[in-house]
């Protein structure tokens, strides 16, 4: 993309007044920090005088990827994103495997690690999420595993030895996906999940139970409404035991209970924190020099957990630093995943309320289920699975808030036109 004059006028003034270029510190090396360099670089090249620090060993990688990396599907090279000689060519001095520890706002500095000082006149936090741990006994033992980073995954698959009996903890999109991979390790996988159908928040009964089903056929025994008590083992875990007493044999346990937003450095600096660290639609914190962007994010008391956002926040910020107009206005999201090769998507609204007409298409014995929600001729929201093909445009429709024209080409597709004869 070219450089926009505005960009290069404003960095030019600056050189050209002899002024050193702006200092920007970027805390965190995840999937919002580099889309956010990448497009910063490109609107504005060499405006800012740039630092990224990441507390993980390696350069920014392709999150989305470890459960593939998990399953064995892909390596660890294939979740990169960019060489270090990328960050390298953009003028970026990149620090990895060490984290920030405290911002200094009064002196305008970064501590990193225990030693080293880096001096900001704009920080930008991109510190993503912490893995939440059930707060019950047991929970420390070696063997539990959290699901979030490269690490986990290494420590996942060294202790999925073939015949193995591992437990996940939680039926939202990433215990699916941990239990498929553990299952497709050939390892004796049991799902738990607290509530009575999996990914309750995307997904309404019945495209769950079809969920469930393509799970089992996996090979995943899925329990539902399984309530865990703790864990247990002699130095290492060895069993789970349920509320109702129930005991799980276990060789390891992936916990994949959600996310909580990583807000301590930003709370011990003394920046307006929420559940996340408070923004305003052009990413900026309670103090005009700093910006958060990403999962440790909180917009108009929102947070998220999923890329689009992230790259929406790292679009903006890159916008508004570059001296662009931008502005955010939060993110309507929809989820579109394959389990175990079963496509699914949900957008909006996913339990039919009281005002709104549910229109549903149910096949169970093909696999397939489609029900969209329409509320005064206007489409609210939208479950499918199986057949997925309408997913862009029910997206388009429930952002939009725009009349559906025809129903029927949402529920069944478009007809695709007959060849003109010769
Ligand atoms: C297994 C898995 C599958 C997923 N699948 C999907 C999917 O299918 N679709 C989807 O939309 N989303 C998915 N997600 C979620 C997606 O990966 C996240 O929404 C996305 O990575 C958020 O980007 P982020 O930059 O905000 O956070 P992260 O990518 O977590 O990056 C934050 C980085 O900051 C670093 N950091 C934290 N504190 C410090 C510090 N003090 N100093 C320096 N560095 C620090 C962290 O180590 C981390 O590297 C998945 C996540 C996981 C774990």
């Amino acid at each position: 993309m070219a450089t926009s004059p505005k960009d290069t006028r404003g960095h030019d003034a600056r050189a050209e007044s002899g002024l050193p270029r702006e200092r920007l510190v970027v805390v965190g090396n995840g999937m919002a920090s580099l889309r956010f360099l990448e497009r910063l670089t490109e609107i504005a090249p060499g405006r800012y005088d740039i630092t990224c620090i990441g507390a993980e060993p390696t350069v920014a990688y392709n999150r989305v990827l470890l459960s593939s990396l998990l399953g064995g599907e892909v390596d660890e090279a294939a979740c990169a994103f960019r060489g270090l000689d990328w960050y390298a060519d953009h003028g970026i001095r990149l620090i990895t495997g060490a984290p920030a520890t405290r911002i200094d706002r009064e002196n305008g500095y970064v501590r990193v690690g225990e030693t080293h000082v880096l001096p900001f006149d704009r920080l930008v936090l991109a510190v993503g999420s912490l893995p939440i741990r059930l707060p019950k006994p047991g929970m420390d033992l070696p063997g539990v595993i959290t699901f979030r980073d490269l690490a986990d995954v290494a420590a996942i698959r060294k202790a999925a030895v073939q015949h193995a009996r591992a437990i996940v903890i939680g039926g939202g999109l990433l215990g699916l996906e941990a239990a498929v991979g553990l299952a497709r390790l050939g390892v004796e996988t049991t799902l738990l999940h607290v509530m009575d159908r999996l990914m309750e928040r995307q997904l309404d009964h019945h495209a769950a139970a079809l969920v469930k089903r393509a799970m089992e056929a996996r090979g995943v025994r899925v329990i539902l409404k399984a309530d865990t008590a703790r864990l247990e083992g002699d130095g290492r875990v060895e069993r789970l035991v349920l509320a109702d007493g129930t005991a799980l044999p276990a060789d390891l346990v992936v916990m994949s209970v959600g996310v909580r937003p990583s807000v301590a450095l930003a709370q011990a600096a003394g920046l307006a924190v929420g559940r996340g660290i408070t923004v305003d639609d052009r990413m900026t914190t309670s103090d005009p020099r700093i910006f958060a962007l990403g999962e440790c994010a909180e917009h108009r008391g929102q947070i998220y957990g999923l890329v689009e956002p992230a790259y929406e926040h790292a679009e903006t910020l890159a916008r508004h630093l570059a001296g662009e107009p931008a502005e955010y206005r939060g993110t309507a999201l929809s989820t579109s995943l394959k389990v175990s090769g079963l496509p699914v998507f949900s957008a909006g609204i996913v339990d039919t309320p009281d005002d709104a007409e549910a229109i549903v298409l149910s096949d169970p014995g093909a696999g397939l289920y489609r029900k969209l929600l329409v509320r005064d001729g206007k489409l609210i929201g939208a479950v499918f699975v199986g057949d997925i093909a309408e997913q862009g445009a029910c997206k388009g429709l429930i952002r939009s808030g725009d009349p559906i024209e025809n129903v029927d080409d949402l529920m069944f597709g478009r007809p695709v036109p007959e060849p003109l004869a010769a």
